[in-house]
């Protein structure tokens, strides 16, 4: 599978489409989902272009691997998650449940 530049968190990235930000650094830009399944739902996507996991996990350089779960971190401090209960998804492929081909961390907690 071939990374689809017009995926709709591609054009979101490059600003074709607003999003409503809750963070942004140089590796990640977050911001909620449109349909929230928790009290708060959120997206992390990093900005360099991975279809899935399995793709960041191969493919990704070590360092930028490093950086982005570093701004996952700074999120769950930013949004005060540190000491209450949450969850991290990540579809992979249609059989997984993915719908957007640019790799996706959803933070989901009701707390
Ligand atoms: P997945 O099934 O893991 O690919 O999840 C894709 C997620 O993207 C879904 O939870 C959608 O609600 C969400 N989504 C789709 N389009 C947008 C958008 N324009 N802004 C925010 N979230 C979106």
């Amino acid at each position: 599978m071939i990374y689809d530049k017009e995926n709709i968190f591609a054009k979101i990235l490059r600003g074709e489409i607003p999003c409503d930000k809750i963070y942004e650094d140089e590796y990640i830009l977050s911001f909620n989902d449109i349909n929230p399944q928790a009290k708060m739902h959120i997206l992390i996507i990093p900005k360099d272009p991975y279809i899935d996991v399995a793709d960041f996990l191969q493919n990704a350089k070590a360092q930028y691997q490093t950086n982005f779960w570093a701004s996952v971190n700074i999120i769950i401090d930013n949004l005060a998650l540190r000491d209450k209960g949450f969850q991290i998804k990540t579809h992979k492929g249609k059989d997984g449940g993915q719908e957007v081909f640019h790799f996706h961390l959803h933070l989901l907690s009701n707390s």
